[in-house]
This record gives structure tokens, sequence and C-alpha cells, in this order.
């Protein structure tokens, strides 16, 4: 609406003039608001389904990765957004509330923190009514409730945690029990591991012989465990011996990934020539020579490949991973040409990678080059060029417009007071509100309302 001078209040004050320009100011930002609220959620949909079709693994070590090269959000933000995008996923009141612009994104942010498809319907009464403010305060005292409801049940269970064990009359000993998930599932792989070592073992040597029941090669892989136990008088270890892997590689094969070879985790599977260079080009390196017959007959000292020095060095130079889009600042050094293919360990024929993205260079084709002039070019498997900066997104020219026309396609009348919270600003009782609607918090006036959904939580008890 057009305001002239005619429709003032005769006192003809130059204030109210720029008061309903600036309301009117005001409405425009409440209602394009609105309107980027709604179009974030049809972007969350769209993230959404990226993330899981897997659209940003050609190369990126995340969709969030991804998000970040693309579209040059800060790397939080594009982690928030992904888990998001997730969570709305199971969670279609919240979405929808977003889709039609009544929730912020802040809020819905903040709700998809704790909500489940049961507590759904009640966050949704809380962004409804509250602002956001109203709304992280509520999300930071249900979190409280759900840790201390997690804390009870870990103290649960590990208080129920027991193992009976005892003699039946035949002589055979009888075995009953319960463990927390932690040491239970130690306690699974470590039967597993025993499990497959015997009948691997029983398969090298008597290959005819038939394998017992599962539940027999259970018992058999508890014994071992005892006996394991017992030989290494019950000393778990020191952590990095328990985790060191050991890998036997022919020279070989490390210098050339199509030569035969062999390439094997120590007592265990065999392993890609690709992990196995992966792994030479930044150990500690333990090198033995064997005889025709498999003995050893000479080991060398211990070295680094890439010494001390030089890493320091490297590490200054490419302060983290090289991988276009990629910001993990610890990582691996990588010799662009081998070591065992003669390329020199030196700062030129060296780049840091992280974990993931040296794999995805030895072990999943990805290629990397030095170009004349130092800077390092990628490639994905396909041979297409990995750029560092993506190519610009089209924008129309008027994307305000363009957003309005879509919305109003799609039947969405979005307006100034779209996203007004329900609030009438009575104080907010957080404790009071918490014990209200979330389902485990002990204490709370439960039995005064009929239903917590629409009970009026923003106002202290009377
Ligand atoms: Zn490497
Ligand atoms: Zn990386």
């Amino acid at each position: 609406m057009e305001t002239r001078p005619s429709d003032l209040p005769a006192t003809l004050l130059p204030t109210p003039l720029r008061i309903v320009e600036l309301d009117r100011l005001g409405d425009e930002i409440a209602e394009l608001s609105a309107h980027l609220e709604a179009a974030t959620a049809r972007l969350l949909d769209r993230i959404r389904e990226f993330d899981a079709r897997g659209g940003w693994n050609t190369g990126f070590r995340s969709c969030a990765a991804w998000l970040s090269w693309r579209v040059g959000l800060a790397p939080g933000a594009a982690r928030e957004h992904v888990r998001v995008a997730r969570a709305l996923g199971t969670l279609p009141a919240l979405a929808e509330a977003l889709g039609r612009g009544e929730l912020s994104y802040a809020k819905v942010r903040a709700l998809t923190r704790v909500a489940t498809p049961e507590t759904e319907a009640r966050l949704l009464a809380v962004g409804r009514a509250g602002t956001a403010h109203h709304v992280e305060r509520i999300v930071r005292g249900w979190r409280r409730v759900d840790r201390q409801a997690e804390a009870r049940e870990a103290a649960r269970q590990h208080a129920g945690r027991a193992l009976h064990v005892y003699q039946d009359e035949d002589g055979t000993v009888v075995l009953r029990g319960r463990l927390t998930p932690e040491v239970g599932t130690l306690r699974l792989r470590a039967l597993e591991a025993a499990r497959e070592t015997l009948y691997q073992r029983r398969r090298a040597t008597e290959p005819a012989q038939e394998v017992p029941p599962r539940p027999q090669q259970q018992a058999d892989a508890l014994a071992l465990l005892a006996e394991a136990a017992l030989h290494h008088e019950l000393d778990p270890g020191a952590p990095g011996e328990r985790y060191q892997v050991v890998v036997r590689v022919d020279a070989a094969v490390l210098a050339d990934s199509d030569q035969p070879g062999q390439s094997v985790l120590e007592d265990g599977p065999r392993v890609p020539a690709g992990t196995s260079q992966r792994l030479a080009c930044d150990a500690s390196l333990v090198v033995m020579r064997h005889d025709e017959d498999g003995r050893v007959v000479e080991v060398g000292a211990r070295t680094r490949t890439i010494p001390p020095a030089l890493r320091r060095a490297l590490q200054h130079r490419d302060r983290g991973c090289r991988f276009p889009g990629c910001n993990v600042r610890v990582g691996e050094g990588h010799h662009v040409r081998h070591w065992a293919q003669g390329g020199p360990t030196t700062l030129s024929n060296l780049a840091v990678l992280c974990r993931r993205h040296h794999r995805a260079v030895h072990e999943e084709s990805y290629q990397i080059e030095r170009l004349p002039d130092g800077a390092l070019q990628f490639r994905r498997p396909d041979g297409r060029l990995l750029p560092d900066v993506p190519a610009p997104a089209a924008v129309p020219a008027d994307p305000e417009g363009a957003l309005r026309a879509r919305h109003a396609a799609q039947g969405l009348r979005l307006h100034p007071r779209t996203a007004c919270p329900g609030w009438l600003g009575e104080r907010l009782d957080v404790g009071w509100a918490i014990g209200l609607l979330h389902p485990l918090a002990t204490r709370g006036p439960m039995t005064f309302v009929r239903s917590a959904s629409e009970a009026p939580f923003l106002a202290e008890p009377r």
C-alpha cells in the first residue's frame, strides 16, 4: 500500500511516516524470511536425498565436506545441514512446519537434536509457541534429562552384570551371565577371533574333518581364550602393541602392484597390493630378508619412511590434506611417485593426504600428479579432473521473484506473521516445562494435565 502524507494524522510530525515505512520494511523482512525458511526445507530434502544416494562420494569424505566445497558452507554449518536433513527424514511434522515457513530453521535445528517420532508432536508445539531462545532452553533441559536417563540406564546395566559359573552333577561346567554392552562386544569379538583361528587351523591341517555346529565351536573358542589369557598371565598388553598391524609384503609387490606376489596381514588374510603400498608410503619399516624356505635371514633396524625433520617441513608446507575440498589437518605423507618405484623421499615428491584420501589414491584409483609449476592435480578414477574450486551455480536474475513465484505455484501463502510464535510474554519455567513434556523426566506435574502436548507449558504452574 502506498503511504501518502494525506493518510497521516493532522499533527504532521515527520516521524509517523518513517514508522510506517519501517514497519513495512519489517514486514518485508519477516515475509521474505518465511520464504527462505520454506525454501530451506526444500534444500534439506535435496540434501537428504543426495546424502542417502551417495552423490557426494566422488572423493569427498562426507556429504558435509562436499557441501562445504560446493556451496561454501562453513564446515560446522555443513555438518548441521546434513544432520538436520537426515533427522527430518523421520520427523515429518517438523519438516512440514519448516516447509510452510512456520518454524524457523534455527528452531528446527535445535528441536531435531532431541526429537524422536514419539516426542515430535510435543516438541513441535514447543517450537510453535516459543521464541527461538525458549526453544534452545527447552532443548538444553531436555538433553539434560536424556543424559540423566542414559546414565541411570548405564548404571542399571552395570549393576546387573553377572557371570554365574557352576558345576553340574556330571562334572560339566555351566555358564550363565549378563554383560554390559561394551564388555559384551569385546567378548563377542574375542570369541569370534578365537573361533576363526581354531577352525582355520583345523581346516589347514585336517581338511576332511567336519566342522562342528556353532555352539560347539563357541565352546572350543572359549577354551582357547582361557588358555591364551593364562599364557599371557592376564596381561592385556600396551595399547601400541595391541593395535599394531604387521603386513608382510614381497619387495616386488611394493614396487609394482601388478606383480604377482604376497601381501598378507600377519596371521590373517591377503590384502590388496594398493593397501600395502599405502601402508609403506608413511610407516615404521622393519625390513626382513627371507631365504627360499621363508626363514628370516636378516632383520634391519626400524626406520621411518619419512624422517621427522622432513615430516615437519611437509606439514608446514601443506598444512593438512591436499585433496580438493578436504580440510583435515592431520595426515600421512604420500609419495607422489612411490619410494618402492624409485620415487625420492623429498619435499617435491611428497604431499600430505588424510587417511581417507590416502586410501582413495592407493586403493580407489584416484590419481594425483604434480604439475611442472609444483601444483597438485587430482583426477577421479574415470580420469575426469577434480577441481579445487567448483563451477559457479546458476542463479536467476531476480532470485526473490523466482522464490515467490515458486511458492505461489506450490500454494504456499506466506505473510509477515507466518513464523510468529504463540507466546504472549509469560515467563518460561524450563524445569517445569521439561517435567511436563519429557517422557522420562522423573519429576514434574504430570498428573495435573490432561495431555502434555496441549498444556500451557510456557506459563508457570498456578
Ligand atoms: Zn601414499
Ligand atoms: Zn583428505
